[in-house]
């Protein structure tokens, strides 16, 4: 498996508007993409930061992961996940590092927002980070 680069920091906000203003009017960054991913429960927002991006997660469902999320800390955001772009597909890096003894989420790569192919490893396996492996299938 070869990981090129951060592709985002995942940040779960209690609200997408707002948090928006901070990232704009305090930090300099541009949103460029507000889009909601139904399967997940959740909204996003993003923003680039070089090859990286910020992906700013709502809950929108009790049920969804951000929700709980926010409940665990105290009714604040913060960082939830961080996700790695790998080079050579999304399924093949989950053989591998299921091979070598991490437990997964996801068993397969799933659609999530952009497009991109995503994963999430098990944090029980990454020693307490929720790491996601992604892939875009257009590039
Ligand atoms: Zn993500």
């Amino acid at each position: 498996m070869k990981i090129s680069h951060i592709e985002h920091v995942g940040i779960a906000v209690p609200s997408l508007e707002d948090a928006i203003p901070f990232y704009e009017n305090i930090l300099g960054f541009k949103c460029f993409a507000i889009e909601e991913v139904e399967d997940q429960k959740v909204r996003t927002a993003f923003f680039k930061v070089g090859d990286t991006k910020i992906e700013l997660l709502e809950g929108t469902s009790p049920e969804s992961a951000i929700s709980k999320f926010i409940e665990k800390n105290g009714g604040r955001g913060g960082i939830q996940h961080i996700a790695f772009a790998v080079e050579d597909g999304v399924a093949n890096a989950l053989a591998e590092v299921e091979e070598k003894g991490c437990k997964l989420i996801d068993k397969a790569p799933r659609r999530g927002a952009e497009g991109l192919n995503i994963a999430f490893l098990h944090p029980k396996s990454t020693v307490g980070t929720l790491i996601e492996l992604c892939e875009d299938p257009n590039k």
